[in-house]
C-alpha cells in the first residue's frame, strides 16, 4: 500500500513536472529527489527501488548526457525518419511552407493564448470604403430582380453588368494606382456577403474577378507590363476575366492537368517569337462564355530544348485573351439552375508567346505555388462570405416568417419543434460570421493562413447548407413553391455549388484541414521535416535532436495537461477571462490540450500513412476547425462589447462547438488504429466522461425567440445584408409585418374581446373592421393599422401560381 502511494507521487511529479514544461534539470531533480526521499523512508521493496533508480537513470542519461544521446538516438530516430520520408522536391518545400500559420498554432499549442485573440480588435471601415458599402452595393442591390435574372434573362441583365463596370464591382482588390478600389479583404467579403443576400448570381459574378481572376494574380506574380496593361482593364471591367484550371480529367486532383503548351516559335504582332503551342480542355469555367480574357493553367514542355533546363516544366499559368486564334468558348454550363456565367473552353493549337505566362518567363512553371497561394487567400473570403450572407437571409426572414405565419392558432416558431430548427439557424449564422470576421482580421494583416481558410471554405458552406436545409423545414411550402415571392429556394439550390468549387468539401475535410494543418501548424513537425532534409549530417543530428527533445516535451506536457485539465474539466487552466467568456476559455484550453496531445499520438502512430487514413484525419480536423470557429465566437461576442442579449446566441454557438469537439474525439477514440491506444487515450482526455452535449432546451428556445421579434440581436446576427422595406417585395413584406406584429396582435386581442363579449357582430373581416370602429371598439389608426397587417398577412403566406399555358408541355413519346 505504501508503495502504491509512493508510486503515485511520483506518478504525480512527472505529471505536473509534464504539465508545468519545467526544463530538464529540475524535472530529473524532482523526479529523482521523491525518489530518494522513498527509498530512504522504505517505500519501496528493495527490488522495486532498484528498478526505479535504473529507470530514473536512464531517463536522465537520456535528458543530460546529450554526445551519448546524439549517436544512440537521435542519430538512429532520424535515419529511420529518413527512410520513412522521401526527399522532397522543391515544389513540395515550396508549397509546405506556402502560406502563414496564424491562430491555427496557437490551437495546436495545446494552450491557446487567449490575450492575443482578444488584441485582434478590427479597424472601422475607412470613408471610401464606408461610401461603397451603402451607396453603390446597396443601388446594385436594389436594380437585382433575382427571379428575372434566372427565370427570364438567365443573366444579368445588361444595365446590371454595365453598373457593375462603372462602379468598379470588377475591381475591388486591384490597388488603386491601377483604377481599382483598394479595399480590404472584409470589405470585399462585405460586398459579397450583401449582394449574395440579394442575388447569388450577381454575388458570383462579383466574386470570380476578385478572387482567383488574373487580378489577384497579376498583382502577386505579374510583370510591371503585365500589371500596367491588364490591371486597369481588369479594374473598370473592360476586361471580363476568367480562370480555367478544371478540365475532364483533372476535376479535384487539377495537378494532374492534361492540358499541354508545347515551347516553339511563332509569329505574334508580325514578328517571329518564342511561345508555346497549346491545345486544351477545360470545363466548368465561372465566367468563361463572357470572359474576354482567360488565366489559363496548363503543363509546360519544352521537349526540342528552346529554353534551358529539363522538358517537363510543370505547371504555368498564362494570360490568353478569348479571342485568340483557336479557342473556342461561349457555349454555357447550367449549374443547379442558377444562371451565372459558367462554361466549357477548348483551345487547339492556339500559340502564346511567353510574354503572356504571368510573370513572364520567371513564372514558367511556378503554376501550382501561384494557385495554391492565391487559391487559400480566396477561399478564405469569397464562398464564406457568400455562405454568410445566405445564412444572414435565412435567419432573418424564416425567424420573421415563423413568427408570422400560424397554425393551430399559434405562430409555427412557437412550436417548440421548429424552435430547434430556428435555434440552429441563428446559432450557425451566429458562429459563421464569428468565422468570418476572424479569418478576414489575419488577412487584412498579411497573413496567408491556408489551413484556416480551408477550414472557413468547408465549415461556412456546410454550415450555409444546414442553415438553408432548416429553413425550408420551416417555410414548408412557401420554401418549396418557386417564384418571385420565394425568397429562399435558389440558396438552397446553389449551395451545392459552394460545396464543391474552390476545392470539393469531402477532399476539404478528409486531406486538407488535419494534412495540412499536421505539418505547418504544428510547433514541430515540419521544421522536423526539414532537418531531416539537411545534407550536413552533423547539422541535421544536432538540428533534430533539438527538435525531438522540444516535441517530446510538448507531447508530454499536452498528456499532462489534457488528463489534469481532464480532472478538472478546464478549471486548472489559467485564463484571462472571467465569467462565462473565462470558463468557454477553460474548457477549450483543455479540448486544445487534448487536440494536440491526440494529434501527436496519431501521427507518431500512421507516420506518413495519414494521407491515406481519411476518417482519422477528417476527425482530428474536424476538433482543429471546432476549435478555431469557438474561439471566434468568444472574439466575436467580446468585438461586440459583451451584449446580455446576445449571451444566449454566444452561448448557444460555443456548446454546439464543444458538442462537436466531442463528437469528434468520440468517433477517434472508438474507431482508433489501436483500440488499446484509443481506450487509453479517451481514458486521459476524458477521466470523468465526455461532457459535451451541445445547447440544452432551454438556451434553445432563448435563441430562437430572438429571430422572432424585431431587436437588436437580430438586427447584429443579421447586420450587413440589403434590406427591403418595400411591401411589393417578398422580404419587405415580412420586415414590415414583423414590426408590426405586436401592435396588430394587440388589436386583434381587443377585437376579440369584443365579439366574445357580443358588443360586435361576427362578419367578413372588412365589416368586422369597420363595424368596429363604427361601435367605437377600435378607432380609425387601429383599423388602419390591423387591416394593413392583415393584408400584409395574406401576400406572405401567398405563393406564386402560374397561368398553365406558362408551362411548355415536355412529349415524354418520341
Ligand atoms: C459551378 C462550378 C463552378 C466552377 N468554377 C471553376 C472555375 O471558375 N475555374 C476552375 O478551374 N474550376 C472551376 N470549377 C471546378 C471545381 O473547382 C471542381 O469541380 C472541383 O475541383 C471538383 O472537381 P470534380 O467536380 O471533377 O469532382 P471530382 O474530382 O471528380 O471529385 C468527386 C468527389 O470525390 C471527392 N474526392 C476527390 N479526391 C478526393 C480525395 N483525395 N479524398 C477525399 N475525397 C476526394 C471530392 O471531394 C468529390 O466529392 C467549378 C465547378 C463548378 C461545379
Amino acid at each position: 500500500m505504501n508503495a502504491l502511494l509512493w508510486l503515485l507521487a511520483l506518478l504525480a511529479v512527472g505529471g505536473v513536472a509534464a504539465y508545468r514544461q519545467l526544463g530538464r534539470l529540475a524535472a530529473t531533480s524532482a523526479l529523482g529527489g521523491t525518489l530518494l526521499l522513498a527509498s530512504i523512508s522504505g517505500g519501496f521493496p528493495v527490488l522495486l527501488a532498484l528498478v526505479l533508480w535504473l529507470l530514473w537513470g536512464a531517463f536522465a542519461l537520456l535528458l543530460h548526457a546529450d554526445d551519448w544521446r546524439r549517436e544512440y538516438v537521435t542519430g538512429r530516430v532520424l535515419t529511420f525518419y529518413r527512410r520513412q520520408l522521401p526527399p522532397l522536391s522543391d515544389t513540395e518545400r515550396e508549397a509546405m511552407a506556402a502560406g502563414t500559420v496564424w491562430w491555427d498554432r496557437e490551437l495546436f499549442s495545446g494552450q491557446p493564448d487567449w490575450d492575443l485573440l482578444a488584441g485582434f480588435v478590427d479597424a472601422p471601415f475607412t470613408p471610401a470604403e464606408q461610401a461603397f458599402l451603402g451607396g453603390p452595393v446597396p443601388q446594385l442591390c436594389a436594380l437585382l430582380d433575382d427571379w428575372r435574372i434566372t427565370h427570364q434573362d438567365a443573366d444579368l441583365p445588361a444595365p446590371v453588368w454595365k453598373f457593375m463596370r462603372e462602379q468598379g464591382f470588377f475591381g475591388l482588390i486591384i490597388p488603386t494606382e491601377y483604377g481599382g478600389q483598394g479595399f480590404s479583404h472584409r470589405t470585399h467579403s462585405a460586398v459579397v456577403m450583401q449582394l449574395a443576400s440579394r442575388s447569388v448570381t450577381a454575388a458570383i459574378t462579383v466574386m470570380v474577378p476578385n478572387s482567383l481572376g488574373p487580378a489577384e494574380l497579376l498583382r502577386h506574380y505579374g510583370t510591371p507590363e503585365q500589371k500596367d496593361h491588364y490591371l486597369p482593364r481588369l479594374a473598370r471591367g473592360q476586361d471580363i476575366p476568367c480562370f480555367a484550371l478544371t478540365g475532364p480529367q483533372a476535376g479535384s486532383d487539377a495537378s494532374a492537368l492534361p492540358d499541354i503548351g508545347v515551347v516553339c516559335r511563332g509569329s505574334h504582332d508580325g514578328q517571329d517569337v518564342l511561345g508555346v503551342r497549346l491545345n486544351f480542355e477545360k470545363r466548368y469555367i465561372t465566367l468563361a462564355p463572357v470572359a474576354t480574357v482567360i488565366g489559363l493553367a496548363f503543363s509546360l514542355r519544352d521537349p526540342d530544348g528552346l529554353l534551358a533546363g529539363p522538358v517537363e516544366r510543370g505547371i504555368t499559368v498564362l494570360l490568353l485573351p478569348a479571342d485568340a486564334p483557336g479557342v473556342r468558348s461561349g457555349e454555357r454550363h447550367l449549374p443547379l439552375d442558377v444562371p451565372f456565367q459558367n462554361g466549357p473552353l477548348h483551345g487547339e493549337n492556339v500559340f502564346a508567346p511567353l510574354s503572356w505566362i504571368i510573370g513572364g518567363e520567371a513564372g514558367i512553371g511556378r503554376g501550382w505555388e501561384m494557385l495554391v497561394s492565391c487559391l487559400s487567400e480566396g477561399r478564405g473570403i469569397s464562398l464564406p462570405a457568400l455562405s454568410t450572407g445566405v445564412a444572414k437571409v435565412a435567419a432573418r426572414y424564416t425567424g420573421a416568417y415563423a413568427r408570422l405565419r400560424e397554425q393551430f392558432g399559434v405562430p409555427v416558431g412557437r412550436f417548440e419543434g421548429v424552435q430547434e430548427a430556428l435555434a440552429r439557424i441563428a446559432g450557425n449564422c451566429y458562429q459563421m460570421d464569428a468565422a468570418r470576421s476572424l479569418t478576414l482580421y489575419g488577412l487584412d494583416h498579411g497573413e496567408k493562413p491556408a489551413v484556416l481558410t480551408a477550414i472557413l471554405k468547408y465549415h461556412l458552406t456546410e454550415r450555409g447548407r444546414r442553415v438553408v436545409n432548416d429553413a425550408m423545414d420551416v417555410q414548408a411550402g412557401s420554401g418549396v413553391m418557386m417564384g418571385p415571392r420565394n425568397f429562399l429556394a435558389r440558396y438552397y439550390q446553389v449551395m451545392p455549388v459552394a460545396i464543391t468549387v474552390e476545392g470539393a468539401n469531402i477532399l476539404t475535410r478528409s486531406l486538407i484541414i488535419f494534412g495540412q494543418g499536421a505539418v505547418r501548424a504544428h510547433p514541430y513537425v515540419l521544421d522536423e521535416m526539414l532537418a531531416v532534409q539537411e545534407q550536413d549530417a552533423d547539422l541535421a543530428v544536432e538540428r533534430f535532436d533539438q527538435l525531438l527533445l522540444g516535441h517530446a516535451g510538448f507531447l508530454l506536457g499536452n498528456a499532462a495537461r489534457s488528463f489534469f485539465l481532464g480532472l478538472t474539466r478546464g478549471r486548472l487552466a489559467q485564463v484571462p477571462g472571467d465569467g462565462v467568456s473565462g470558463r468557454y476559455q477553460q474548457r477549450l484550453s483543455w479540448m486544445s490540450a487534448a487536440f494536440a496531445f491526440s494529434a501527436d499520438v496519431t501521427m507518431l502512430l500512421v507516420g506518413g500513412e495519414l494521407k491515406r487514413r481519411e476518417r482519422l484525419s477528417a476527425r482530428l480536423g474536424d476538433v482543429l476547425s471546432e476549435l478555431y470557429l469557438a474561439s471566434a465566437v468568444l472574439r466575436h461576442f467580446q468585438q461586440q462589447d459583451q451584449p446580455p442579449e446576445d449571451l444566449p446566441l454566444a452561448r448557444w454557438a460555443l456548446d454546439d462547438c464543444l458538442a462537436r469537439i466531442g463528437t469528434a474525439f468520440d468517433g477517434l477514440f472508438a474507431n482508433y488504429p489501436n483500440r488499446a491506444l484509443g481506450w487509453l487515450l479517451r481514458w486521459l482526455v476524458f477521466p470523468t466522461g465526455q461532457p459535451h452535449h451541445g445547447p440544452d432546451d432551454a438556451l434553445g428556445q432563448q435563441v430562437a425567440e430572438l429571430l422572432l421579434a424585431p431587436g437588436d440581436s437580430r438586427d447584429r446576427l443579421t447586420d450587413g445584408i440589403y434590406l427591403s422595406e418595400d411591401p411589393a417585395e417578398a422580404t419587405g413584406r415580412l420586415e414590415l409585418a414583423l414590426a408590426q406584429a405586436d401592435a396588430a396582435g394587440q388589436v386583434q386581442r381587443k377585437l376579440r374581446g369584443a365579439l366574445k363579449s357580443g358588443e360586435l357582430a361576427v362578419g367578413a373581416d372588412e365589416d368586422l373592421l369597420a363595424q368596429a370602429q363604427a361601435a367605437g371598439v377600435l378607432d380609425a389608426g387601429e383599423v388602419a393599422l390591423l387591416g394593413g397587417y392583415q393584408e400584409l398577412l395574406r401576400e406572405i403566406i401567398a405563393v406564386d401560381a402560374f397561368p398553365a399555358g406558362s408551362f411548355r408541355r415536355v412529349s415524354t413519346t418520341a
